[in-house]
This record gives structure tokens, C-alpha cells and sequence, in this order.
């Protein structure tokens, strides 16, 4: 019998000048970038919590609290990699992850088979099991005057 697991997670980061724009990993070219105590990754943090939802083991914040300095300008994948050690440690594969990045500028559409490929190398399964769909807010509200962005995500685990 094939047990399945599904988890959904969110994350939002502010955007300011001065700090990189790192997206599944990959850095974006852009006058802006995430804001946050790790590279703030929201494509990242957002699949962490997916995943760790799927398996009711909490969130994000309870495996890398902001308050340890270890995770200070952390390299999310690395988190992804730990997360993605726990899963398997519980006997869980992934079946597929689906996300939706909310970004005003920049396109993300010419970077979206990098940030697969890249998370496809952590997470070791194809990268055709890892959709990523972006899309702006229609200039509207914090995302759409380009001072945050946001993400979507959910993940399948199962168990067999
Ligand atoms: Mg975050």
C-alpha cells in the first residue's frame, strides 16, 4: 500500500536595494534583492515548508530558528538539502512540488529551467517532478509596487 502525504507552504520577503535576488537558488540580475536573516529564498523557504507540512514535522522557523546565528546569510539550499535528508530519514519520496512565485519585476521566465534544474540537484528527482509558475500582482499592493515578493508552494510525499 502506497501512502500519500501532501503539505502547502508560503513564504514573503521584503525587497530592498543592496541584497542579492536568490530564487530556487539561482541569483537573478536585479537592482533588488530579499531581505531576510538566511538569502531569503522564498521559492526555497516555501517548499521547506511544503514539505515539512506533508509529513506534519512543523515549520521552517522550528528546523532553522532566525534566532541561531548558524543560519545567518545561509545558503537555503543547504537548508532544502537538510530538509530533504529528514524526509528520507522518515522513509518519504517526493512525488511532485508545484509553485507560484509573485514578483513584480524582474521576468523570472528566463530562469525558471536554472532554479528547477538547481532544486532537481538537491532534492535528487527530476527536475519534470518541479513546476514553478511565476506571475506579478498587477502592480497592486506591496508585491505589485515591487517592495516584497511572495511564493506558493505545494509538495506530494509518498510512502511505499
Ligand atoms: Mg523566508
Amino acid at each position: 500500500m502506497t501512502t500519500f502525504r501532501i503539505g502547502q507552504g508560503y513564504d514573503t520577503h521584503r525587497l530592498v536595494e543592496g541584497r542579492p535576488l536568490v530564487l530556487g537558488g539561482v541569483k537573478i540580475p536585479h537592482n533588488k534583492g530579499s531581505l531576510g536573516h538566511s538569502d531569503g529564498d522564498v521559492l526555497i523557504h516555501s517548499i521547506i515548508d511544503a514539505m515539512l507540512g506533508a509529513l506534519g514535522l512543523g515549520d521552517i522557523g522550528r528546523h532553522f530558528p532566525p534566532s541561531d546565528e548558524r543560519y545567518k546569510g545561509a545558503n537555503s539550499l543547504d537548508m532544502l538539502a537538510q530538509v530533504k535528508g529528514i524526509i528520507t530519514q522518515e522513509g518519504y519520496l517526493i512525488g511532485n512540488i508545484d509553485s507560484t512565485i509573485i514578483l513584480e519585476k524582474p521576468k523570472l521566465a528566463p530562469h525558471i529551467d536554472a532554479m528547477k534544474a538547481s532544486l532537481a540537484e538537491v532534492l535528487n528527482i527530476p527536475a519534470s517532478s518541479i513546476s514553478i509558475k511565476a506571475k506579478t500582482a498587477e502592480g497592486l499592493g506591496p508585491v505589485g509596487e515591487g517592495r516584497s515578493l511572495s511564493c506558493h508552494a505545494i509538495a506530494l510525499m509518498y510512502f511505499s
